[in-house]
């Protein structure tokens, strides 16, 4: 459970990570879903590196939350990063659990991803294929982050709904293992 600061007596606050690799910011939305319940979250919790804030720096934290699969380059970056500086990491959402939709296209070589997309695809003024040095490198096949690091809880759904976000981050917070109920598994 919650560590108890000595010079305030107060509970400290379980500080929070996310991030977006391959995905669609669904998840995200979804973490806003929990609504007016947020005000609460944030009694409990402080953000640290995450879309909602836009901090670019990632501290250490007690918990990441990752939505999306590694597709390219600085996916892999990180989601290193994350490992290192988060205690706890969460894969939410299907993307980030076995690649979801972007894992689509490792059905085909990734010239043919990328032709289909810049050349060949209906109504593309065949531009070529973008080759700035400032783009990510892509990877050959989409994988899912357990893949790469190691993953402590798995949240399935695309995305979860904001209940079983609800659910995963009152269990963490309370240090209890953390029991979806049924009802709280789809995919719609
Ligand atoms: Fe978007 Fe679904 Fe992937 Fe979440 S799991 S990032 S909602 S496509």
């Amino acid at each position: 459970c919650r560590s108890v600061d000595p010079a305030t007596r107060a509970p400290s606050k379980l500080r929070v990570a996310t991030t977006s690799l391959a995905g669609c910011f669904g998840c995200h939305m979804s973490l806003l879903d929990i609504d007016e319940r947020l005000i609460d979250l944030l009694e409990l919790i402080e953000l640290d590196r995450t879309p909602l804030t836009d901090l670019k720096q990632l501290g250490r934290c007690d918990l990441g939350l990752i939505e999306g699969g590694a597709a390219n380059a600085e996916n892999i970056e990180v989601l290193r990063a994350f490992r290192r500086q988060c205690r706890r990491l969460v894969a939410i959402g299907a993307c980030a659990i076995d690649g979801g939709i972007p894992a689509m296209r490792n059905a085909f070589t990734l010239r043919e991803c990328l032709e289909e997309a810049f050349i060949d695809g209906v109504g593309l003024a065949n531009r070529g294929i973008p080759n700035d040095p400032e783009l990510p490198l892509l990877l050959s096949q989409v994988h899912p982050l357990h893949e790469i690091v190691k993953i402590d809880y798995f949240l399935p759904g695309c995305p979860p709904s904001a209940e079983a976000i609800w659910t995963l981050l009152t269990a963490v917070l309370e240090g209890q293992p953390v029991r979806l109920p049924y009802r709280q598994l789809h995919y719609d």
